[in-house]
């Protein structure tokens, strides 16, 4: 094995410490399959990975992993075997090696963003032979939400007779986009944001600059803060703050030829979210609350939320809710775009 090659993070979080000590002491009350679920960015799958790690380690320190024996080290390698990854191959192949033997090649030049009904299958195969090391057996599923209708019934006909000495930890960010068969066959872990101060803390020692401005712009959530910072965009990417400009100057109309050559490159469900965020801020400091997104933009909020009415606002919120559903697949990005920014600039002249 390469010294350089990646291995999949087993470490626990700071702030799941707690309750992963909690539920992993509980371990002989386990049911054959949880939901983890929470809000997006908040290191749910890290949550997954690090007790899938202890719940695998022949030491365990605490109940925690030590990440020194041998299945520590096999695990983060990706080749522990009793241990599968589910994963949508779109996913698994930013993942580096840890990539389980079945699901390597990927069948087409287009990676799959759903969890195939063949990766299912392979996974049945797996369950009906032994565990190798005589403890439990542990199936990483994520997100669950990459389940299609076909892959997912398949799923639940396995969790109907489950295997003895099999966990499914099954990751999702909306288990109400799941089958609801499917979630009633799961005990439910709902895991929550952390605390702004250990979110704080634990981006600065991530190396993350201005890190309250990206914390309060992912929503409180550490993991999609980080990210956000690694990609290289401001907090407050620099079109969103254009557009602001333009709605508190009462010329908002006059950017939209711009911003359209600029946002329909981009991914619409990224773009679409900032505007949910700008909408929210604006809502908040209507209500005289302040900013919960972009506070740093709080004299900006301030002059536009003076120029738009607060129905308005609700009523352009809720419906780029509904533009969401059809920005995944949109007939023509431009039209789309364009459409979009006609209805969020149309905001001032209410
Ligand atoms: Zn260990």
């Amino acid at each position: 094995m390469q010294d350089d090659a990646p291995v999949m993070d087993t470490g626990i979080l700071p702030w799941h410490v707690e309750i992963a000590r909690t539920w992993l002491s509980s371990r002989e009350r386990f049911a054959h399959a949880w939901l983890i679920h929470g809000a997006t960015g908040i290191g749910k799958l890290q949550f997954a990975r690090a007790c899938a790690s202890s719940m695998l380690c022949e030491n365990p320190q605490g109940h925690l992993a030590c990440g020194a024996c041998d299945a520590c080290l096999w695990l983060r390698h990706g080749n522990h075997p009793d241990f599968r990854a589910l994963r949508p191959e779109a996913i698994a192949a930013t993942e580096g090696p840890f990539v389980a033997a079945e699901d390597a090649a990927p069948r087409s030049k287009t990676l799959s963003r759903d969890i195939r009904i063949e990766q299912v299958r392979a996974l049945e195969t797996w369950l009906n032979t032994a565990t190798h090391r005589g403890g439990d057996r542990i199936v990483l599923l994520y997100p669950a939400e990459a389940l299609n209708a076909v892959s997912a019934n398949a799923l639940l006909k396995i969790l109907e007779e489950p295997p003895a000495h099999t966990v499914f930890l099954i990751v999702a960010d909306a288990p109400d986009r799941l089958l609801p068969t499917l979630v009633s066959r799961c005990r439910r872990l709902p895991l929550a944001p952390p605390a702004p101060d250990a979110a704080l803390q634990w981006l600065r020692a991530e190396g993350v600059k201005d890190a309250a401005a990206y914390l309060a712009a992912a929503g409180g959530a550490p993991l999609a803060a980080a990210r956000l910072a690694e990609s290289g965009s401001e907090a407050c990417p620099g079109w969103l703050r254009r557009w602001l400009q333009a709605l508190a100057a009462g010329r908002a109309g006059a950017v939209v030829p711009e911003l359209v050559t600029d946002l329909e490159k981009q991914p619409a469900e990224q773009w679409l979210d900032a505007f949910q965020r700008v909408l929210t801020d604006l809502a908040c400091v209507q209500a005289g609350a302040p900013a919960r997104y972009y506070p740093g933009l709080a004299n900006l909020l301030a002059e536009a939320a003076s120029r738009v009415s607060r129905v308005q606002v609700t009523q352009t919120a809720r419906w780029l809710t509904s533009q969401q559903r059809v920005s995944r697949h949109p007939l023509n990005p431009g039209l789309f775009t364009h459409a979009v920014l006609l209805r969020v600039s149309g905001l001032a002249a209410a």
